[in-house]
């Protein structure tokens, strides 16, 4: 048994594996440390803790498999690459695994599958039953299949999205460096790491901006956008180095190698689905009362907060919940489309009725159709 650090009792765990952990500078895969992360996942799984693994370099081991000197340019090439680099790689899997007497399972999703809410349901119900039977899922984009605008933006943010799914107490995110520095460590030696990080700043957010991790796609800025979605909806974060010894095991100590991401509050699983699966069409900017009433008042936003309006949603889109400042802070899905937003902005509820004439509710966003975000 696993326990946290607030000495809960670990269940779920999400583990994810970045193109840069997992290939050689060669182009191969990085087979002994592929083989040290599958054995701390398998002792996870031992002592009874349903893990998923969230694995990239399909495309670039189909590149090496398929001889493309140069990183494919075009669509169907990277498709192709991942088709002959994804069953590659889970062979390697299924053998490290087998070690073990555990069965590995391939998930394959795209941004279509986790957006409408039966298949995500569905593809929840897959991932309990395979945990049930003791299998690790083997997770990964189907870049086969995915159309490069609906795609995720890369595997940072589709671990994140898994882990939200399954309601899982902890992501992993092994990559190459120790964890998120005040600046690009490599550049800039007097840079330090955030042991803890409770709340992302602006500073934060601006010290990542350079920091791309050096083979992967994803670089800070993802890794941050997953921390987004793990803190707002009640998952711990981990960034960690995929070459730290027992970095798992660690993960759970005290002081675990790497850059902790504390969530604020637990989410129920239909907010996690709208607010970070369903597409934003749209920006409400607010004043600081209204503001202040859902962030720290828990209220539906009412029209008279209401400042601006910006881009074309219907009723029952997803909208971001913006500052003055233009900063996203809460999403929600409207009551109201953009046009009668638009002509009720600003306006008592009580007056609804005579800029619309007609009155179906009494907010623009219901509370249980809001999300604070991190
Ligand atoms: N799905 C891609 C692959 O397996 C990787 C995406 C990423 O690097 O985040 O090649």
């Amino acid at each position: 048994m696993h326990h946290r650090v607030d000495g809960s009792e670990l269940q779920r765990l999400v583990v994810k594996i970045g193109t840069s952990s997992l290939i050689c500078e060669t182009g191969s895969p990085a087979l002994p440390r592929i083989r040290r992360i599958c054995s701390e996942v398998a002792q996870m799984r031992q002592a009874g803790v349903d893990v998923a693994v969230v694995t990239s370099g399909a495309i670039g081991i189909g590149r090496e498999r398929l001889g493309m000197v140069e990183r494919p340019k075009t669509i169907p090439e990277k498709q192709a690459a991942a088709a002959v680099g994804q069953s590659a790689l889970v062979q390697i899997y299924e053998r490290e695994f087998a070690e073990y007497g555990i069965p590995v399972g391939q998930v394959l999703v795209t941004r279509d599958d986790m957006k409408a809410r039966s298949r995500y349901l569905n593809l929840i119900n897959t991932f309990n039953t395979l945990f049930d039977f003791g299998v690790v899922p083997i997770v990964n984009e189907n870049d086969t299949v995915a159309v490069e605008e609906l795609r995720f933006e890369n595997n940072d943010i589709l671990s994140a999205l898994v882990a939200s799914a399954i309601d899982a107490d902890l992501l992993v995110l092994l990559t190459d460096t120790d964890g998120l520095y005040t600046a690009d460590p490599r550049k800039d030696p007097s840079a330090k790491r955030y042991d803890v990080v409770d709340e992302l700043t602006l500073d934060i957010l601006e010290g990542a901006t350079d920091t791309a991790s050096s083979y992967g796609t994803g670089g800070f800025h993802t890794k941050l956008e997953a921390a987004r979605i793990c803190m707002s909806a009640g998952i711990e974060m981990v960034i960690a180095n995929a070459d730290t010894e027992r970095v798992l095991q660690q993960t759970l100590s005290p002081t675990p190698p790497g850059t902790r991401f504390i969530p604020k509050h637990h989410l129920a699983g239909r907010k996690r689905w709208f607010a970070f699966n369903l597409p934003i069409r749209g920006r409400i900017l607010v004043d600081d009362g209204a503001r202040a009433a859902v962030l720290n008042k828990g209220k539906s936003l009412l029209p008279s907060g209401i400042a601006a309006v910006q881009g074309q949603f219907d009723h029952g889109d997803l909208v971001a919940i913006c500052g003055l400042d233009g900063l996203e802070f809460a999403r929600g899905l409207a009551n109201y489309s953009s046009d009668e937003v638009e002509r009720i902005k600003g306006a008592n509820s009580s007056e609804i009725q005579l800029r619309l004439g007609y009155k179906d509710y009494d907010v623009v966003i219901h509370r249980d159709n809001l999300v604070c975000l991190a």
